[in-house]
């Protein structure tokens, strides 16, 4: 694997974060693709005047800026070997629209996090434009808590993940790469044996929706004042810890079944979701007892609040927040597709979707059917022409 050239996309808190980063452990060329508004114009103009862009994890800072910027593929993606999209999963697929056409044929394009269902727009993509030798990964999550402080100069990285999965297509490109991605990321990357897991393993579609659907079904219409917003993960009461096991209970019956259905297929690191938290935060749980103790005495989780917005001088529930936006079509719902498929029922699921879709004025059921008008918004496989549970297995 000859990685010359790496192109970063977007220009967010995440790709932010990655240029300094990448910078300090990678000596080859590194572009930046900003198709999104006048961010291209902007990063160009401030990062001129700076000249370099700084991180700050801890007590460190570390310099980079990129070699070239473009609003337009063909400048800054005809030479990549690699290319990586730190993006919300809701512009993975405009964005990969925009590139494709100027894709090398052996070129490298991930999804950092992928979240759900990244696998069948990506290779849809690529198939209709003949680019079929591209390869593609995903990333469970993304390795860093991070925010802008200045944009173009300045990123705080507040939290950095002891290690962090990825899965690639082909499969067999996957230790090689998440070796090179480790060196120029500064962290374990833990190869998965394939992208399924990623979607199955995405604790993002358990954890937003379902602990928002606990602390707003029947108080959609509470006003907070500032000092009430609800915690959000040390607001997990005993009732919201239930939903969250049952929902992660039907997660690992769908994949049950599909080990079933399939002897060859490795799901080993789908987890439920208080293994997952004892294993992603083993030291700063206080208490692993129960899964409602993971939560309240997990010290990262220490003080995080529910996503709200400002209404005069009080706060309401924020339903266009993250945490369904990109959660619920983006993960939940492909689940919830892919379990048809198998032919599993997840009635605890479906509840949350159903209930969480009205306060986003989105429609993914119709009871338990995926026949709701805005279901073709989602990354379910049946929108990519996939329909049986054998061709998701490939992958
Ligand atoms: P962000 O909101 O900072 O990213 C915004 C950027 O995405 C924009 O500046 C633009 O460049 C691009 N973008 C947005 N909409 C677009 C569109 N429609 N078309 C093309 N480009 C568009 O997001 P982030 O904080 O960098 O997060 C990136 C991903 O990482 C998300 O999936 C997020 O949930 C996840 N994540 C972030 C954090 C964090 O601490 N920032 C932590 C965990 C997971």
């Amino acid at each position: 694997m000859r990685i010359k050239t790496i192109t970063i996309c977007g220009g967010g808190n995440a790709a932010h974060a990655m240029i300094p980063i990448i910078r300090d452990h990678f000596s080859g060329q590194l572009n930046f693709f900003l198709p999104f508004r006048d961010e291209a114009n902007h990063f160009q103009k401030l990062i001129d005047g700076k000249k370099t862009l700084t991180a700050t994890i801890g007590e460190k800072e570390i310099y980079g800026r990129p070699d070239k910027v473009s609003k337009f593929a063909k400048d800054v993606c005809k030479e990549a070997d690699l290319i990586l999209m730190p993006l919300p999963a809701f512009a993975h697929e405009q964005t990969l629209l925009k590139i494709v056409p100027f894709l090398k044929e052996e070129a490298i394009i991930g999804a950092i996090p992928a979240r759900s269902g990244f696998e069948y727009a990506a290779l849809k993509i690529l198939k209709d434009s003949k680019k079929e030798k591209v390869k593609i990964f995903g990333m469970q999550t993304l390795p860093w808590a991070c925010r802008i402080k200045e944009y173009a100069v300045s990123v705080n990285i507040l939290g950095k993940k002891k290690s962090v999965g990825m899965a690639a297509f082909p499969h067999k490109i996957t230790p090689e790469l998440a070796s090179f991605l480790s060196r120029v990321l500064d962290l374990k990357i833990e190869p998965l044996p394939n992208m399924l897991t990623l979607t199955l393993a995405n604790v993002g579609q358990i954890i937003h929706p379902g602990i928002m659907y606990g602390l707003f079904k029947e108080k959609e219409k509470v006003f907070y004042k500032k000092e009430t917003i609800p915690l959000f993960y040390q607001g997990v009461t005993k009732e919201i810890a239930e939903i969250l096991e049952a929902m992660s209970g039907e997660i690992l019956r769908l994949t049950e079944k599909i080990k079933a259905l399939h002897k060859n297929v490795n799901l080993d690191h789908v987890l439920g979701l208080q293994e997952w938290l004892i294993y992603s935060y083993e030291d700063s749980i206080a208490d692993k007892s129960t899964l409602q103790n993971c939560f309240v005495t997990n010290s990262a989780y220490q003080g995080l609040r529910a996503p709200v917005k400002k209404d005069d001088d009080y706060f309401l529930p924020d339903f266009q927040a993250r945490y369904l936006t990109e959660d619920v079509p983006y993960g939940l719902v492909v689940t919830k597709a892919i379990a048809q498929l198998a032919k599993i029922d997840m009635p605890i699921i479906d509840e949350v979707i159903l209930t969480v879709s009205k306060w986003m004025q989105k429609e993914y059921l119709i009871g338990e059917y995926l026949k709701g008008k805005n279901i073709k918004e989602t990354r379910i496989p049946q929108n990519y022409g996939i329909n049986c549970i054998e061709e998701i297995m490939r992958y």
